[in-house]
């Protein structure tokens, strides 16, 4: 192959598949219909296992025992010390299973089993300490009110019954993003993986009847977008969705919510997010940057750097840095320790992938380097990098959500800025530069909900996470996911027997 290089085979053990059912209730049971979908290997399209397709009769069982749970259970009216215990207890849990976790979403996902151990998996477990230590802090406010007359005051209460549905990229880290304010929160929940990796969620579930959450707390409907992912969308006894994946369904659930019960919703949508590399960078750092915020996750991740700007005095060196560094970006399978990019999710992306370069080549764009599908095994893509991309053009404008960089030069700081703005996403954005007026005027002048300066992919749990403009409107991780799990409300009271 051109650029990158392709290693060889696996060296970690496969895990094995032990949960292919519904989670409802505490119980692991088959789809209403007895309806399966394949979940498949994406390093060879071989299928993995069968897992219970889940529907509206399925998604109706687990939100009546969300319900119960919530409306008649203990977990929301537990103490805050108590419900944090159990929560601590998952996170031992999840910690005592990297391996396997990790395990799991190498083969379903194709992502790196070596970054899932060292990342993705402790970072499941993160959100779920983090959420622990907030559950007994929840409080609402003494007001001061206007009229002396009147005591008030509020409490933050959960708000009810949650639907989670999550994508496919960062199943661990979704799931956990979800679930762990939630819980916190004292809601009850029911979480709909996406089809193509559903085994993770299973696997969590499995591991929360161990921990001991009460039934009905954490229910898992395995199945479609269509089909399970609507009924949720459209229930009329679900307080809130909380949905992580494309623009185009985040515009759906909304639909779903308005014309239903008016459920409240999050949404947490698509980017093609801008690294701005200015010319006091430093060539190799910023090159190294560049590669890393475009293909980590072999492009399959919301946030993906895959806008690339240079300030042209260092755009011909940083391009030939680019181009030599990338040929050590290792494609290939995901349990093997060498590589650094695994195969696309599924079938369907990996043509969506190549279909988007065909597109970036006949419009005129230069390819640097990659530009095609690697073997005749598997989803692997070389990782792409296209230059003398112009704004109307489709791989420019559009996210791509695989490896493939547009790569543009720009003069002056307020040129980077257009640029940079030039989107209807608005989810993160990079900077690299020494000088910090332009790092602090680039920073307040970027629409996008994270900025991450001289770094990417600066991800903490205490740092609220989420897009302006059509990436999103809410935030997750840190306190402002766990208000969104929330509610308030507002309680005043006569002083004295006096006229209120
Ligand atoms: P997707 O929108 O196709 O699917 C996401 C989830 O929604 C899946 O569980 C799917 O089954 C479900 N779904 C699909 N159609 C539905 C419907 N009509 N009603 C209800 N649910 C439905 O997205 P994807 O392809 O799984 O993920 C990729 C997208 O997710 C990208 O656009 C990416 O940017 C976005 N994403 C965003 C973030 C973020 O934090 N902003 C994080 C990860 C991924």
């Amino acid at each position: 192959m051109e650029n990158g290089k392709c290693n060889g085979g696996a060296t970690a053990k496969l895990p094995e598949i032990k949960f292919t059912k519904l989670f409802i209730n505490g119980q692991f049971l088959d789809a209403a219909s007895g309806k399966t979908f394949e979940t498949i290997d994406p390093r060879n399209g071989e299928v993995i296992a069968k897992i219970a397709a889940g529907d509206k009769e399925d998604v109706d069982l687990a939100v009546n025992a969300a319900r119960h749970a919530f409306d008649h259970g203990p977990w929301p009216r537990m103490t805050g010390f108590e419900r944090a215990r159990i929560i601590n207890k998952y996170t031992d849990l999840i910690q005592q299973n990297i391996e396997e976790l990790a395990a799991l979403d190498a083969v379903d996902g194709g992502k790196l089993f070596q970054v899932g151990k060292m990342n993705d998996i402790p970072a499941a477990a993160g959100h779920f300490r983090y959420y622990a230590g907030a559950a007994d802090k929840i409080h609402g406010e003494t007001l001061r009110m206007t009229r002396p007359s009147l005591f008030g005051y509020t409490l933050k209460e959960p708000i009810g019954v949650v639907g989670h549905i999550i994508p496919w990229n960062f199943p661990s880290i979704m799931f956990a993003m979800k679930v762990a304010p939630a819980l916190a929160a004292g809601c009850t929940m029911v979480v709909k993986p996406a089809e193509q990796t559903p085994l993770s969620a299973l696997f969590y579930a499995h591991l929360s009847k161990e921990a001991g959450f009460p039934d009905g707390v954490i229910n898992v409907v395995t199945g479609f977008g269509s089909t399970a992912g609507a009924a949720i969308a459209s229930h009329m006894d679900i307080d809130k969705v909380s949905f992580t994946g494309s623009t185009d369904v985040g515009r759906k659930i909304m639909q779903a919510a308005a014309t239903s019960n008016l459920k409240k919703v999050s949404l947490e949508l698509g980017g093609k997010s801008p690294l701005l590399i200015f010319d006091d960078a430093d060539v190799n750092k910023a090159a190294e940057l560049a590669l890393l915020g475009c293909f980590y996750n072999k492009g399959e991740i919301c946030v993906a750097s895959s806008r690339v700007f240079v300030q042209e005095a260092i755009y011909d060196k940083v391009v030939a840095k680019m181009v030599e560094k990338v040929k050590d970006w290792t494609v290939g399978d995901p349990f093997d320790s060498t590589s650094r990019q695994g195969p696309q999710v599924d079938k369907k992306q990996h043509e969506k992938v190549l279909s988007y370069i065909e597109h970036g080549k006949n419009e005129g764009a230069t390819l640097l380097t990659g530009g095609n599908a690697i073997g005749d095994k598997g989803y692997y893509i070389e990782p792409t990098i296209f230059a003398d991309i112009t704004e109307d053009m489709k791989i420019y404008k559009e996210e791509i959500f695989g490896p493939v960089m547009s790569l543009m030069k720009f003069k002056t700081m307020e040129e980077g800025i257009k640029c940079a703005n030039n989107t209807k996403y608005g989810l993160a954005a990079g900077i690299v530069s020494q000088n910090v007026d332009v790092i602090n005027t680039v920073s307040r002048s970027i629409k996008a909900g994270v900025i991450w300066v001289n770094c990417y992919f600066a991800f903490d749990l205490d740092s609220p996470y989420g897009g302006y403009k059509m990436s999103g409107n809410c935030r997750e991780s840190g306190m402002d996911a766990l208000d969104s799990y929330l509610q308030v409300k507002s309680i005043a009271m006569p002083l004295h027997n006096s006229p209120w």
